[in-house]
């Protein structure tokens, strides 16, 4: 669209500056740091920025808080937030960033932290773009989280009050700007201990109990009972997996073979778009272990002891493609001359917490590909898209 005023150079000045900054999940001190010089750069005011304090509460070593920047509005409406995360995974640690024809690669040794860099860039080459045509736009308050990568801390711990009673939310944290995430998942994470009895394996096995083996049937069961992996009920549907099977920390189960296992260590997941079917799942896994723990015994009758325990890990949502932030998402996408496709994700979003916290959430893509793998890539062009998108969707009057 060659009536979207997009310095192209510029924002991807922008990004190549943020791909330079290392910032892993949980150490975001230095990208945050990034993304305040280059706000000043293009004339945000140091009185519009704002941390809050959310790694205090965020139950795992975090160097630095959410940033916010809030933009007055010069014409009246509801004010929009625009959200993307700070963090990278841990394996763009160390990432050398160069351009190669019309994307962005790493060297091949690493990812290349596009996911979510593009969301930084897309951001601030945003307020860029409005300041300096002074685009008529409503207020606008820009989020970057921490540790979203990490468990979606930095959007799940922050304080509802900081997003300034925004009407809706655009996150940029996707590939394609015509994608339009307008739902997802919820999960829920179960974890088992399971608690057998030594013995030696060659001279006594009947005097152990293998906690081994209380876990193959427990797995087992769940299977046969169609709840492993892609789970379909008539009732509900979603997915599990039994991700980590271990022994204590850092110790595979079990450690010789002529010793019968005492302890099995398994740490599991269930999603669906309904929470309640998401405990759904953990409740047959619990049944199942149960199941199994009375199966295997001693010689003596005895039984393994198995601590089951579950918990939510995020809320599901699912906007309707009426509701004002699908509509505003689905006319930008629209006016940018592209055919708007709306998804449900099967992964978590900050969009999940953002949503809970009561502001309607469109999650939106800029570029970024083959995200959490070393074959990461941005296209620059997809990427271009992205920011005129966010544009489009600050300044739409719809
Ligand atoms: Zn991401």
């Amino acid at each position: 669209m060659n009536s979207i005023p997009l310095d192209v150079q510029a924002a991807e000045e922008h990004l190549m500056r943020f791909l330079a900054v290392e910032g892993v999940t949980g150490e975001e001190a230095a990208i945050g740091q990034a993304v305040v010089e280059e706000l000043k750069k293009i004339g945000v005011p140091a009185s519009a920025i704002r941390f809050d304090t959310v790694h205090e509460r965020i139950p795992l070593p975090t160097q630095t808080g959410n940033l916010y920047v809030d933009i007055p509005g010069n014409r009246p409406g509801p004010r929009l937030l625009f959200s993307t995360h700070l963090d990278t995974v841990p394996l763009c640690a160390g990432a050398k960033a160069k351009r190669e024809g019309d994307k962005i690669v790493s060297d091949g040794t690493t990812a290349l932290g596009g996911d979510n860099r593009t969301g930084c860039a897309v951001l601030v080459s945003l307020v860029e773009t409005l300041l300096k045509h002074n685009l008529p736009h409503p207020p606008i308050t820009l989020l970057f989280t921490v540790r979203e990568e990490s468990g979606l801390h930095g959007a799940r711990e922050l304080k509802p009050e900081d997003l300034k009673d925004a009407a809706m939310c655009f996150n940029v944290d996707g590939k394609l700007a015509s994608e339009l995430i307008i739902g997802a998942v919820g999960q829920e994470n179960w974890d088992v201990e399971i608690t057998g009895k030594a013995a030696h394996a060659g001279v006594a096995p009947e005097k152990g109990i293998s906690a081994t083996l209380v876990a193959s049937i427990a797995l087992t069961e769940a299977h046969r009972g169609g709840w492993f992996g892609k789970v379909t009920k008539p009732h509900g549907k979603g997915t599990s997996n039994p991700g980590i099977f271990g022994g204590k920390p850092g110790k595979p189960a079990g450690d010789a073979t002529n010793v019968v296992t005492d302890y099995v260590h398994i740490v599991g997941e269930a999603r669906s778009p309904e929470l309640t079917f998401a405990t759904e799942i953990c409740q047959a896994y619990r049944a199942a272990f149960a199941k199994a723990q009375a199966e295997v015994t001693d010689a003596g009758g005895a039984k393994a002891d198995v601590k089951f325990t579950s918990k939510p890990s995020y809320p599901p949502f699912n906007l309707p493609a009426d509701s004002p932030a699908a509509a505003r998402a689905i006319k930008a996408v629209e006016s940018l001359g592209l055919k708007p496709i709306t998804i449900f994700s099967n992964g978590g979003l900050d969009a999940n917490w953002l949503v809970k916290h009561g502001v309607p959430t469109v999650t939106i893509g800029a570029g970024q590909y083959e995200i959490h793998t070393i074959k990461e890539y941005i296209d620059l062009p997809e990427f271009a898209q992205g920011c005129r998108l966010a544009i489009l969707l600050a300044t739409l009057d719809f």
